[in-house]
């Protein structure tokens, strides 16, 4: 039977998988396919906010923001738009009833929808394609990035703004306001660097400290996450545990006593060589090839590349599609605002221009050439503030989105020479790769006044407390 015959849906065909603010996903526990279903607060329970004609069209929008203009900014071999479904809601309750006592404490101040019968149907990136089951496993690396530049000192307010990135920032208010025991070392300038030591820093603290920024899964299985409200450091041994089958080769694979820390450096070099280079369908080697032939440093582009912070990123690599999308936040929250406030006043003279404007879609090619024929000058008009609040809200959805790295080990295929030949030789392994960027939804027009809010009150903590904690 097909995955989706929907009269045939059973609940035991499928299983908790994982969840974020927005949205919790069930896998099918045979093939390589996840539903994501929509969460609403849990105050909200008894009665959905919305209609299940709404839920359909906020998914189907989901569907044609990710396929018409995300995929076109980020480049479509990283994208997988999925399609709407609906489904029976004798099965989607039965659903959240069985997977209700997996889900993380800390996710229950919302409930899953069970109302409108509409879900998202995505392809498994945790698992792809189909493996051998005596082979290892593909491991699959989330991470979700979050903003790699700092905004232009042009349009903000407070100097620090143009010195500690926005993800430091917000660290230091999420330790003061209790969501996390202790605060990441992670920046995301270092990880968006392209250069590799910062990189492997990066990616470092990503593993000590993943908050919602990092997990990694096993054959589909998610084997390494943060525990909210934990007060112990992550388990770097269970971790290891895990990875080190991974990385064995050559002598180490004789004598097997590779250390941790040599298990640790392999994982994150290869993990930073998927993130840099052009996206999948190659492989990935441990040598560090091509790099430091890059740039020159006599050539004042590279000048430009730092003061931008993507000093070096390869342009096809899926780090650089996802800042240059991000960096469509030219003016910051603070140039934004009163463009929003221009469109607002607007729409209330002319309501009905929200359709024409696009507002709340339709996400289409129109919406697409709307942001991209932006003009650079301010003439005041309410077609330039759309432009930019359209260019906005797609900058704020790539600073939210998740990078899926899936390897897959191709040094023990019996018929691949080079595996063998690389065995033998004690070179390092290689891995098949591929790389996906998920959760592209488009962020609602009215979420803007709250996005400034929230940037005045982590902007006024750490200059209160932040730069003085450890
Ligand atoms: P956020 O709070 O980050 O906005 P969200 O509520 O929008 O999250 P997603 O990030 O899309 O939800 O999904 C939640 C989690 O489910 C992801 O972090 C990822 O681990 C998993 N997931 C989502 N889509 C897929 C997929 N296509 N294949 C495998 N796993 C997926
Ligand atoms: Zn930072
Ligand atoms: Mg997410
Ligand atoms: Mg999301």
């Amino acid at each position: 039977a097909s995955v989706m015959e929907l009269d045939k849906m059973d609940e035991n065909d499928w299983k908790y998988h994982g969840e974020g603010n927005k949205s919790l996903v069930v896998s099918h526990v045979q093939h390589s396919r996840v539903l994501r279903l929509l969460k609403y607060p849990a105050e909200d329970s008894e009665n959905p906010p919305q209609t299940a004609e709404q839920a359909f069209r906020q998914i189907q929008n989901i569907v044609d923001f990710s396929s018409n203009v995300m995929s076109s900014l980020l480049g479509e071999k990283f994208i997988h738009s999925g399609e709407v479904v609906k489904l029976p809601l004798e099965f989607v309750r039965q659903l959240s009833i069985k997977i209700q006592h997996q889900r993380p404490a800390w996710r229950c101040d919302k409930v899953m929808d069970i109302y409108s019968g509409c879900a998202l149907c995505l392809p498994n990136l945790t698992s792809p394609g189909l493996y051998q089951p005596t082979h290892t496993p593909p491991l699959c690396i989330e991470i979700k990035p979050k903003c790699g530049f700092l905004p232009s000192p042009k349009h903000v307010s407070k100097d620090i703004k143009t010195k500690v990135c926005r993800f430091c920032m917000h660290q230091h208010y999420k330790v003061a306001n209790g969501k996390w025991k202790r605060r990441s070392l992670y920046c995301p300038l270092d990880l968006f660097s392209g250069n590799r030591q910062r990189m492997h820093f990066a990616i470092r603290h990503l593993i000590e400290e993943p908050q919602n920024n990092f997990k990694i899964f096993k054959g589909g299985q998610c084997i390494y996450s943060s525990k909210e409200g934990s007060e112990e450091s992550m388990d770097l041994n269970a971790l290891l545990h895990h990875l080190r089958p991974y990385f064995l080769y050559g002598n180490n694979r004789i004598n097997s006593h590779m250390t941790s820390k040599s298990v640790l450096n392999d994982f994150i070099q290869v993990l930073g060589n998927a993130l840099l280079s052009g996206g999948g369908d190659g492989r990935v080697l441990m040598d560090r090839q091509g790099e430091g032939r890059s740039f020159c440093e006599a050539s004042l582009f590279n000048m430009e590349r730092i003061r931008h912070g993507s000093q070096g990123l390869p342009t096809d690599s899926v780090l650089f599609r996802i800042l240059q999308t991000q960096m469509l936040d030219t003016l910051d929250i603070e140039g934004l605002y009163p463009l929003y406030r221009r469109i607002e006043q607007h729409l209330q003279d002319f309501p009905k221009e929200r359709t024409r404007l696009q507002i709340d879609g339709p996400y289409n090619e129109a919406f697409l050439e709307k942001l991209q024929k932006c003009s650079m000058e301010d003439d005041g008009s309410v077609e330039y503030a759309v432009a930019k609040v359209h260019q906005y809200r797609v900058a704020m959805t790539a600073k939210d989105c998740s990078i899926m790295v899936a390897l897959v080990p191709s040094g023990e295929e019996a018929d691949d020479d080079e595996g063998q030949r690389r065995l033998r030789e004690f070179k390092p392994p290689a891995f098949s790769y591929s790389v996906s960027i998920l959760d592209l939804d488009p962020k609602p027009f009215d979420s803007i006044p709250r996005q400034l809010r929230l940037d005045q009150k982590i902007v006024s903590c750490y200059l209160r407390t932040g730069g003085a904690l450890p």
